[in-house]
């Protein structure tokens, strides 16, 4: 929807509001009126002050003039883990790389701000999202752009063309090389210190209306595309269906160096480009921010409550291990993610030192499967268990993670000859074991039974 600039600066002074505000904002000017440096400041740092419990307030980094590139860490800090003690989900999120992309930055905001003030209100969804999950929201990334109302940071650079995944200086203004630009470095920096295991990272920006996933740089799907199809579907059928949700370069335009593929095919994040409507040029909105921006906040509100699914779940339902022989188990995939580099491992508990590894088996996405895992290498001892050990999807730079096994799912089959046989009587065992033999030599040639008779 387009607006003409005197309608909106009518509408804002009817409003009666036009001058700085010290705190946070009102609302009827956070609905209107797009966040300056200085503004954004304000509410980051009022929000921090006011709400300590759920807000913690850094910085990634300075531009190239020196404003600082604030990251509002959102959470129910008074724990450092969800209620059950398992780690939180960790969601990144970034706007303003194109400083005159303001309604992209505006929906960093809200979707910040949706939680913050649901948590004050006694939100349900709210309060449950920020005891589970963490959430890392830079809204302005590029603040001199903003100011200026430009599009480049001020060395003229695209800086969603300057990361270092496939730059290229075919690009307009992509900079001197790969993270020439202290923003694009700052925001890597800030991933790899704070969200290594983020499980969702959205980049927010304007154009066409879309939610693009990676590849920008190539036309072939992304290895992870089950994932990606299945959140493009359960947006279609049950929030928008008219939401585009495809891959950047079909959807948009072929792009190198941008943020969306350097955290997926660098930092092994789920990643999306969310472009709202194409709007520049525009000091503010006569229809309201939250109006305007409903279906991609209920899209992001989809994204972060159902996180646990972004990536492979394994779960060990039965596994029944004869040391020396095999190892046979169930296993469940809950998460919608495919994992393709999954073994089972024998450790020390105490050391984690890896006594035995099983070969790689996949699991795909919302799927299960049996696995035969050869165990010929495998023998047990005292203070050694079980673990997963595997990929979170299927990208080569996606985390890899070390799960125990529930002891409760294991059943050790022990074979004869390591020990001995108790019951019914000695006697009877020892026949046994004579027949055996006689049996075993009679049928020494056929090597499937060999290792049967053994025992
Ligand atoms: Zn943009």
């Amino acid at each position: 929807m387009r607006v003409r600039a005197g309608i909106l600066v009518a509408v804002l002074l009817l409003s009666g509001l036009g001058a700085p505000v010290a705190a946070q904002q009102p609302d009827i000017i956070q609905e209107h009126w797009y966040h300056s440096y200085l503004t954004l400041t304000n509410d980051v740092q009022s929000w921090a002050g006011d709400y300590p419990e759920i807000v913690l307030l850094t910085t990634a980094g300075t531009t190239v003039h020196g404003r600082q590139q604030w990251v509002v860490q959102i959470s129910n800090w008074a724990n450092d883990t969800k209620p059950d003690g398992s780690p939180k989900e960790k969601v990144y999120i970034d706007g303003g790389h194109h400083g005159n992309e303001h309604l992209g930055t505006e929906l960093a905001f809200l979707t910040a701000e949706f939680y913050i003030e649901g948590w004050i209100d006694g939100d349900a969804e709210a309060i449950e999202v920020l005891q589970n999950t963490e959430l890392h929201v830079m809204i302005l990334l590029n603040a001199d752009g903003n100011d200026a109302d430009s599009r480049w940071n001020m060395n003229q650079v695209d800086l969603n063309r300057n990361y270092d995944h496939h730059w290229t200086t075919e690009e307009t203004a992509s900079g001197d090389g790969p993270f020439s630009e202290p923003e694009t470095r700052n925001n890597a920096d800030y991933m790899a210190q704070w969200v290594t295991d983020a499980d969702l990272y959205v980049t927010m920006h304007t154009g066409t209306w879309i939610l693009a996933y990676p590849w920008g740089f190539t036309g072939e799907m992304p290895p992870d595309w089950e994932l990606f199809e299945h959140i493009r579907d359960t947006i279609h059928e049950t929030i928008d269906a008219d939401l585009p949700v495809r891959n950047a370069n079909a959807g948009i335009y072929p792009t190198h160096g941008t943020s969306r593929d350097y955290g997926y095919g660098i930092m092994g994040y789920p990643t999306f480009t969310f472009e709202t409507d194409d709007e520049q040029w525009m000091p503010g909105t006569v229809e309201s921010l939250s109006s305007r921006l409903s279906v991609e906040l209920e899209v992001m509100r989809y994204l972060i409550s159902n996180i646990w699914y972004w990536r492979a779940r394994l779960n060990v339902t039965q596994m029944e291990v004869t040391p020396g022989k095999e190892v046979v188990l169930h296993v469940v995939n809950n998460g919608h993610a495919t994992t393709e580099n999954a073994s089972i491992q024998y450790v020390f508990e105490d050391s984690m030192e890896v006594l035995w590894q099983s070969e790689n088996f996949s699991v795909n996405a919302s799927n299960e499967t049996h696995v035969t895992l050869d165990a010929r290498n495998l023998s047990l001892q005292p203070g050694g268990t079980f673990a997963l050990h595997y990929m979170k999807r299927v990208i080569d730079s996606a985390q890899w993670v070390h799960e125990p096994i529930d002891a409760q799912f294991v059943e050790v089959v022990e074979e004869q000859e390591e020990g001995w046989l108790p019951y019914p009587s000695a006697a009877l065992s020892i026949v046994c074991m004579i027949v055996g033999a006689i049996y075993s030599k009679s049928r020494r040639n056929a090597p499937l039974s060999v290792e049967k008779e053994r025992n």
